[in-house]
């Protein structure tokens, strides 16, 4: 009998159009229902806490998964992060950004990443807003090691439907105005709109694998 996540993996699957990836984001989900869906097909998993991806990753080594950092990154995790992760999501400000770019190049790698961009009021998330990073752009472009891939935004909570969708075109329209192809936005619940906007990777986690364990940062 196939689980719920294998079922709704299956219809998220059919339900995304060409150039929408799924990112299977598995913070407060166990190895075991990574390694479900990873049987499916499903490579790219998310997770935002070091330590929690770190168990999950030494338990699935056998499998070979691409593991993406999406949640807020402390600059003290970052040598660790880089270690661990080949895509990271979630550089918010020119500090970070400029700290992994010098971390990545000391560490030999290379990493793709998002600029994360708040281009809504939004006091429980950091972010570039579209003056900053326009401004600080070539400094970026210069910058080791860092392979920009794109932006990524989130969606403050309260906004309708119309709102979420304007805001994720203004994403995309900054994205095509720096020629960045990926855009990182949509979570299980706007992930419609987001696709509508032109999303190329959906971060979904209850919508796949159903209600999270709550968890401790760290
Ligand atoms: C947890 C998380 C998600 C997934 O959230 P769901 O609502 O469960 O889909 C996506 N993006 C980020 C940055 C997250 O922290």
């Amino acid at each position: 009998m196939p689980s719920h996540s294998a079922d709704r993996w299956r219809d998220l699957r059919a339900q995304l159009p060409d150039g929408a990836r799924l990112l299977a984001v598995s913070k407060g989900h166990p190895a075991a229902a990574i390694r479900e869906i990873a049987t499916l097909g499903q490579r790219a998993f998310g997770e935002s806490r070091l330590q929690e991806a770190q168990l999950k990753q030494a338990e699935l080594n056998d499998l070979s998964l691409q593991w993406h950092f999406i949640g807020r990154l402390q600059s003290n995790k970052v040598r660790a992060v880089v270690r661990a992760f080949s895509v990271i999501h979630s550089l918010d400000s020119w500090s970070l950004t400029e700290r992994t770019a010098r971390i990545a190049s000391e560490e030999g790698r290379s990493p793709e990443v998002f600029l994360q961009v708040k281009l809504r009021p939004d006091p429980n998330k950091g972010g570039w807003s579209s003056d900053a990073l326009l401004e600080a752009w070539p400094q970026l472009c210069s910058l080791p090691a860092l392979r920009i891939r794109g932006l990524m935004t989130m969606a403050p909570q309260g906004l309708t439907s119309q709102e979420r969708r304007m805001l994720f075109e203004e994403c995309s329209a900054l994205a095509d105005r720096l020629e960045l192809p990926e855009r990182s936005m949509g979570m299980s619940g706007d992930w419609h709109e987001a696709v509508a906007s032109g999303s190329t990777w959906l971060r979904l986690g209850s919508a796949l694998f159903g209600p999270r364990q709550p968890v401790k940062d760290g």
